[in-house]
């Protein structure tokens, strides 16, 4: 049973009710975001479009996914300044072939595993220097941090494990 108009309600009650009456105002469809399917949904418990299933929400993708922080083991010298770090990455350790001038043994850093988007596209295997490079270490620009050069590798402080997430911001390196 509709609900009485509040004093002063513009529209007559013949309207009022009518707007009233469909008062619950949670969606009865919902629209496929694949705009050449639009498709409209009626099942609203549904994840998947009916018609061509799009899945109803974007995924939320974490730009962060692929990377992990990692702690060089070892460093071998290439011609053209170019090295190969191993690096632990937690549960495995990967040969990443690099020009950053700031990575030594010891070095914690933040690799970009195979896979991790990076520019827009997963990065894959490759081959630098003659020598297989399963990723790339991270510099600030990829991982958005502000400061820090494009180039160099980003350097993250001991508190961060090999497989650890990198942080989100440009770390503090003195501990405080
Ligand atoms: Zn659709």
């Amino acid at each position: 049973m509709p609900k009485k108009p509040p004093k002063n309600y513009d529209l007559d009650e013949d309207q009022y009710t009518r707007s009233f009456n469909k008062a619950d105002d949670s969606p009865t469809s919902w629209i496929c975001r694949d705009a050449d399917c639009a498709y409209e949904n009626e099942a609203m418990e549904d994840e998947e479009c009916e018609a061509c299933g799009e899945a109803r929400y974007e995924e939320l993708v974490d730009p962060y996914a692929g990377f992990k922080c990692g702690l060089v083991v070892s460093v071998e010298d290439l011609a053209d300044k170019l090295k190969v770090c191993s690096v632990n990455i937690g549960k495995a350790e990967v040969k990443i072939v690099t020009n950053a001038a700031n990575v030594a043994e010891g070095s914690r850093v933040v690799v970009a595993c195979v896979g991790a988007i990076v520019q827009g596209d997963a990065l894959k295997k490759k081959t630098v220097g003659g020598r297989a490079s399963e990723g790339m270490l991270a510099d600030a620009p990829m991982l958005g941090w502000t400061g820090g050069g494009a180039g160099a590798a980003a350097i993250v402080p001991e508190a961060c494990a090999p497989g650890d997430r990198p942080p989100e911001k440009r770390p503090r390196m003195d501990g405080k």
